[in-house]
């Protein structure tokens, strides 16, 4: 717990491009989901490549869950608000997620692994997301980490909790930290009619995902279950929201973009088809993982 002085101001806010309101699709074995963070956003919110919010009191809706199945060359970082996840993967790791708890699982050059819910009744909430690997570290050993909800840094700032998954906020470090993408990972906690800023390096992706209540950001209004892509307009130095009359909750996530191809089928994500072709060709072969 940090109480953290304001001294990280934002001066040049930015703006909001565009309120994107996602997909309602399913995956899996029929989990009932939204894709917030569609393909065609991939390149606009490079380094970022899926964002997918499950959230439901009806267990048809989640109980077959994900199970086996491949990734390849990017990270997936899955957060649970309400419900339990069993995640079994190849490297031999096992792990529970639970309420408030952030799975982050590195498939790197291969991984084969379930997601399967551990409960038969009452609700399912979370989110994943898909954070890309440089092209560089496409092919590094598979690296997976659960972190229980007392392990997330807090920062606490004029009444608003700030839960640090990746990257700093008013001078807490996050509980992941990558260099290439410099990722940040904010689930605020605004009381109603509270504000709050975040600084962010200009240039770096960035986009915010009302899950309660409401926001207002440069003027836009963000209502709940709808993301704002935030502009990269030249000279901003972060951003600055603002709570409604209703007590409020958001993802907000950042990142330097990468700039490199982006070659996806399925759950690899590669810079090239030919490598996408090898990684079939592995996962069919069993030498993915
Ligand atoms: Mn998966």
């Amino acid at each position: 717990m940090t109480t953290a002085t304001l001294d990280t101001t934002v001066t040049t806010p930015r703006t909001v491009e565009r309120v994107v309101a996602g997909q309602a699709t399913s995956d899996g074995a029929g989990v009932k989901l939204t894709r917030v963070l569609t393909n065609p956003l991939q390149r606009r919110l490079d380094p970022f490549l899926m964002l997918d919010a499950f959230g439901t009191d009806n267990p048809d809706d989640y109980i077959a869950g994900f199970p086996s199945h491949p990734h390849r060359g990017f990270e997936t970082v899955t957060y649970m608000i309400a419900g339990r996840m069993r995640h079994r993967d190849s490297a031999g790791n096992e792990g529970l997620l639970t309420n408030g708890g952030v799975q982050w699982m590195t498939a790197g050059r291969g991984v084969i692994h379930s997601e399967l819910p551990e409960q038969e009744e009452g609700s399912m909430e979370g989110f994943q997301l898909w954070l890309n690997l440089p092209a560089k570290d496409k092919m590094i050993p598979a690296w997976y980490r659960d972190i229980p909800t007392g392990d997330i840094p807090e920062a606490h700032v004029d009444g608003v909790t700030v839960r640090v998954i990746a990257g700093e906020s008013h001078g807490v470090r996050g509980a992941v930290q990558r260099e290439a993408t410099a990722p940040l990972y904010l689930d605020i906690h605004l009381p109603a009619g509270a504000g709050f800023e975040q600084t962010l390096p200009e240039g770096h992706n960035a986009f915010v995902y009302v899950y309660r209540g409401g926001l207002t950001i440069g003027g836009t209004a963000v209502p709940v279950q709808r993301m704002a892509i935030l502009a990269n307009t030249p000279g901003t130095d972060g951003v600055v929201l603002a709570s409604g009359d209703a007590p409020t909750r958001a993802l907000l996530i950042a990142g330097r973009p990468l700039n490199e191809p982006i070659a996806q089928y399925g759950p690899f994500v590669m810079n090239t088809q030919a490598e996408l072709r090898q990684a079939v060709e592995d996962f069919q072969n069993g030498r993915l993982a």
